[in-house]
This record gives structure tokens, C-alpha cells and sequence, in this order.
């Protein structure tokens, strides 16, 4: 099972959290975790094997909305940061409407990836 992940700047300390709160689900063999290029890297500080991709300024989020269009991605948990502005919103949109096409469980907040958790 592969589970993206992704966090603005003002929720990466939240998502590193997160992270450790399940750290024992997270760490079965069966899951591979992939990330945008900085998440990626707090996820690796966290002690968690991940697959980096771009920053999602860059492109990331568009590289992991392909693997999602592709099949490849089975969940996306995004701690989006409503509060600020983002230059690749267009990007982040695109990640979003994606995971509903393709009926990706997606999400984007707390308290649903705890309840997503649940389901791994
Ligand atoms: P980042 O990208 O992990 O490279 O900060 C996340 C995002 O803003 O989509």
C-alpha cells in the first residue's frame, strides 16, 4: 500500500506528530510512504523510510497526482494550511480533484487521517 504525504510549512510540525502517533502502523512492510521533496525530508528526520519527490512549489504535488491518475497511490494524507497562500495552488487543486476521480481516500486534515489510519 502506498501512502502519500504531504504537509504545508505551517503543518509539518503537526504532520511529524502525526507521524509518530502512528509510527508502528506506518513502519508494517507493507506500506511505502512517499512525500513532496521538504515533507520528505522531516519524514526522513522522523526515522521513516520515504520516497521523496520535488517540492511541491517545484512539482511535487503534480508528481504524486500522477501516480494517483496512474493507480500507483491507494491513500493521500495532506495537512493543507488553509490560512496561507500557496503558488502552486493550481497544483495542489489538480492533487485534490484526482483523488476524487479516482476515488482515492484523501485527506486534509487531522482528524480524518486519524480516522484513515484506522482503516489501514
Ligand atoms: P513540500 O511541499 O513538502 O516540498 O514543502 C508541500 C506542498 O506545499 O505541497
Amino acid at each position: 500500500m502506498e501512502i502519500a504525504i504531504i504537509a504545508h510549512d505551517g503543518k509539518k510540525a503537526e504532520m511529524v506528530q502525526f507521524l509518530n502517533e502512528h509510527a508502528e502502523i506506518l513502519h508494517q512492510k507493507n506500506i511505502d510512504l512517499i512525500s513532496t521533496g521538504t515533507t520528505g525530508s522531516k519524514v526522513e528526520k522522523a526515522g521513516f523510510k520515504v520516497r521523496k519527490f520535488l517540492s511541491g512549489p517545484y512539482g511535487g504535488d503534480a508528481q504524486i497526482a500522477v501516480r494517483i491518475a496512474e493507480g500507483l497511490c491507494d491513500m493521500v494524507i495532506f495537512f493543507r494550511d488553509p490560512l496561507e497562500k500557496h503558488p502552486h495552488e493550481p497544483d495542489i487543486f489538480m492533487l485534490m480533484r484526482l483523488c476524487d476521480v479516482h476515488n482515492v481516500p484523501l485527506a486534509t486534515n487531522p482528524a480524518t487521517a486519524e480516522l484513515l489510519m484506522k482503516a489501514v
